[in-house]
């Protein structure tokens, strides 16, 4: 009996999420008196992974699996359970962990539940909270399959670190004709730009902002930041910005630290994406924009005075704290 855990990466390195769905998933292990094993994809080394409490890391290498491939990654990762008598698996709900985890769960007949935050209440009964309702509410959801598949929400853990090292065992899954039945053939990445995805500040205008030429502030905060830019939906729909960063119920979710929303009003679509962001702040000139509910922190004044000033303050800030 193990617990298993997917860890994703880039490039031959462990993004984030590898690294914070590894030492949820140890805990989870902690929490059934058992041994944690990671599976890995084409990555160089995978020792890092024993500082989140990984005991072994069965490692696939095949340049077929270069790209991504939710079809050969899942199969690959039921060998994996069944090598291991895996009882759990723990997954990232990254947009890969999230493609992976039900085909995962159909093809080991096992309950599976998304967007988990906490560890397991209790492992019998199997027992997770989770969010509801675009993360306006908890609910404890219990498992009752032999195997069980969670898949952790982004930013919920947190990285813990553990002593220990990770030994490493070549794995070799046997995939069929059919799992290379679709094939990426490339990925054309952004250069030099955060994505909402993996960002850990975002900074998002709206139709406040009143039209695109506007949109240097807003670039400038992010730069200082280190964050992604990101918008209103129908700020994307008049073309002012790019679809990819429509943020909201029909666009893309943030699970940022920080969320800064400038002249956004704060619509439930809107909201419904940025729920799980751990610290929002709002500038807009309205006192009575919805946002100010939703917000943690609250500027009422006019973004175009209170952008660049907020600027200016941020990088001698930084400046002085380099
Ligand atoms: C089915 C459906 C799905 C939707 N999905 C999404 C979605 O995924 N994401 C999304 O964002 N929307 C979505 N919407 C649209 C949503 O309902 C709102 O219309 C939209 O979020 C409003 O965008 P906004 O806040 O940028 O613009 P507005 O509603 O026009 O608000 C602009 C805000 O800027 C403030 N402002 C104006 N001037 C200034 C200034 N100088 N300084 C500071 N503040 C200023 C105003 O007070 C106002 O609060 C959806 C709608 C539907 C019906």
């Amino acid at each position: 009996m193990s617990v298993l855990v997917y860890t994703e990466s880039e490039d031959g390195k462990f993004k984030k999420g590898a690294l914070e769905v590894a030492s949820y998933a140890k805990g989870v292990a902690d929490a059934m008196g058992t041994s944690l094993t990671a599976i890995s994809f084409n990555t160089e080394d995978t020792s890092e992974l024993g500082k989140y409490g990984v005991d072994k890391v069965l490692s696939v290498s095949n340049d077929k699996l270069n790209n991504f491939n939710a079809s050969a990654y899942a199969d690959a990762i039921k060998q994996a359970v069944q090598k291991e008598s895996s009882k759990v698996v723990v997954l990232s709900q990254s947009a890969n962990g999230k493609y992976i985890a039900p085909l995962v769960a159909v093809q080991l007949e096992a309950g599976y539940v998304s967007n988990v935050t906490d560890l397991p209440e209790s492992t019998s009964p199997f027992q997770v909270k989770r969010t509801a309702f675009t993360n306006k509410a908890f609910k404890f959801t219990e498992i009752t399959t032999d195997i069980k598949v969670l898949g952790l929400s982004k930013n919920a853990f947190g990285l813990k670190e553990s002593e220990g090292a990770a030994s490493s065992e070549a794995f070799e899954p046997q995939f069929s004709e059919e799992d290379f039945k679709i094939q990426v053939e490339s990925v054309d990445k952004a250069k030099d730009k955060v994505t909402i995805a993996d960002a850990e500040v975002v900074v998002s205008g709206g139709r406040g902002l009143k039209g695109p030429e506007n949109w240097g502030m807003i670039e400038e905060m992010a730069d200082i930041l280190g964050a992604a830019t990101a918008c209103s939906k129908p700020v994307s729909d008049m073309g002012w910005r790019p679809h990819s960063e429509h943020v909201g119920q029909t666009g893309k979710p943030v699970a940022s630290n920080l969320y800064i929303a400038v002249g956004i009003s704060g619509a439930i679509q809107h909201l419904a994406g940025i729920n799980a962001a751990k610290t929002k702040v709002v500038i807009n000139n309205d006192p009575e924009a919805p946002f100010f509910k939703a917000a943690d922190y609250g500027v009422v004044g006019d973004a175009f005075e209170i952008v660049p000033k907020l600027n200016e303050k941020l990088k001698e800030f930084k400046e002085k704290n380099a």
